[in-house]
């Protein structure tokens, strides 16, 4: 069959609140052109973000009731020790409240000033909580990653070389070396069996540990047995496998690959890192059998963990994103390719090339989207990066809107409908208007500020 269909029912439902576009225009004034200033009530299709918006199945909830809130030992923790380690075999399993948690706790400790920590390209948390720590985050992606026609399936891959240039040149200042998969700051790009491989050993052939930040583990092994030679007639669960056992640990965010909307943790096979790592925990997040969670997120997250190996939620997942990418790509919408595993990444400079970077073509497409279908995006160009600490602002290297898909919450027709506002936008492309910036703070300016259209 070529329909690849939603491989679940429906049992409980969201109503969703329809807008007019003239209502829409109303609120897009009172936020100034900011969407994060909009309230989700107020959004029709919400794909700012797939993190912590999945829904969880029946049987999530069921063990929600399930879920066990004693302080210490509480079976709801030995349940999601289970269930990390039938997937990663790691010796010690930390929970934490989200992904960034179990960041900032391991790079408290192996951090650092005059450390260096290599990846194929960290997440903006990731590298936020080892800049805090003093040390330096260094991206090594292959080329095909800045190009947005390459095919290359892999395109989350890092430079081996230029890992390996280095290792040789830094290696005492090199704590361990780190892989993103799927490659979020990239695209949803995946990572293949054979780089993370050839990372980890090269890794372990200075003596560094090799570390997963394994958010779409999921996702990146589906594209491993879809695209990588040998692979495709092995278990999604034997690839993920293969995955971590390369790895002496890894951290993870719940609210991506575990269906969970909360939690994370931090896993490592060493036992001195890990009882520096729990003696951290417990000053930060709490007690070693709960991390920041309630016993309840532990059983959602044990039974999402079974459930996102699914190869037929996976292969729906990853076609959802495919069938909205080859739409729009018949449209003649540039999208960067190939389509992601978590969202569709839209070249708005491209769509848009009579708005200059500094008036922010991808918020401007962002706002016609709403305008126009209700639907949230985020800007992931000149508005989120273009800020200097000098107070100046530039052109950032690409000007993209990300539509970011919850995970088993949108339908096929709701994708149609994402595709016929884009048909919208197309027709009426020469007419969209470019924003000014009326007042932004000094940091993360694309959360808070202020825009005026330009006439
Ligand atoms: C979301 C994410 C994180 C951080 O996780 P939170 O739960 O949001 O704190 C880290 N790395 C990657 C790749 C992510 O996508």
């Amino acid at each position: 069959m070529r329909t690849i269909i939603e491989p679940f029912r429906i049992k409980s439902v969201e109503p969703i609140r329809m807008t007019t576009v003239d209502e829409r225009r109303g609120l897009l004034k009172a936020a100034a052109w900011n969407l994060f200033g909009i309230a989700s009530d107020d959004v029709m299709i919400d794909l700012l973000t797939d993190s912590g918006t999945s829904a969880m199945s029946a049987a999530q909830w069921g063990a929600v009731m399930r879920g066990d809130e004693s302080y210490a030992g509480s079976p709801s923790f030995y349940r999601f020790e289970r269930a990390v380690k039938n997937l990663m075999p790691f010796k010690h399993v930390i929970p934490t409240h989200q992904g960034r948690a179990a960041e900032a706790i391991l790079f408290s400790i192996v951090g650092g000033a005059g450390h260096v920590i290599p990846s194929n390209t960290h997440f903006d948390t990731t590298r936020g909580n080892i800049e805090a720590s003093g040390a330096t985050a260094v991206d090594l992606v292959i080329a095909e990653a800045h190009d947005h026609q390459s095919l290359h399936p892999f395109k989350g891959n890092i430079d081996l070389a230029r890992l390996a240039a280095l290792l040789e040149r830094s290696s005492a200042q090199i704590p361990l070396v780190m892989m993103t998969v799927t490659n979020n700051a990239g695209g949803g790009q995946p990572v293949s069996l054979a780089n993370l491989r050839a990372a980890a050993d090269l890794a372990h052939s200075y003596g560094k540990p090799f570390f997963i930040d394994g958010c779409r583990f999921a996702e990146n092994a589906w594209f491993i047995k879809c695209r990588e030679a040998g692979q495709d007639g092995r278990a999604v669960t034997d690839i993920v496998r293969d995955m971590f056992a390369l790895a002496d640990g890894m951290t993870m965010s719940a609210k991506k690959d575990a269906f969970a909307n909360i939690g994370g943790w931090l896993a490592v096979n060493d036992d001195t890192l890990a009882a520096a790592a729990r003696n951290r925990l417990i000053l930060t997040e709490g007690f070693p059998t709960y991390g920041g969670l309630a016993g309840r997120d532990l059983d959602a997250i044990a039974v999402g963990l079974e459930e996102i190996v699914d190869e037929q939620y996976l292969r729906y997942r990853v076609r959802t994103n495919e069938y909205i990418g080859d739409k729009l790509l018949a449209l003649g919408v540039p999208i960067v390719q190939p389509v992601g595993g978590h969202a569709v990444f839209v070249d708005a400079r491209r769509l848009l090339p009579h708005i200059p970077p500094l008036q922010y073509p991808g918020q401007a497409l962002a706002v016609s989207l709403y305008e126009l279908g209700g639907i949230r995006s985020c800007e992931i160009g000149t508005v989120m990066f273009g800020q200097q600490p000098d107070g100046t602002e530039r052109a950032a290297e690409m000007d993209l809107v990300r539509l970011a898909m919850p995970r088993r919450v949108y339908t096929q027709s709701h994708a149609d409908y994402v595709v016929e506002v884009f048909e919208e936008i197309v027709a009426s492309r020469a007419q969209t208007r470019g924003l000014r910036i009326v007042s932004q703070p000094p940091r993360l300016r694309h959360f808070t500020a202020r825009f005026e259209r330009l006439d």
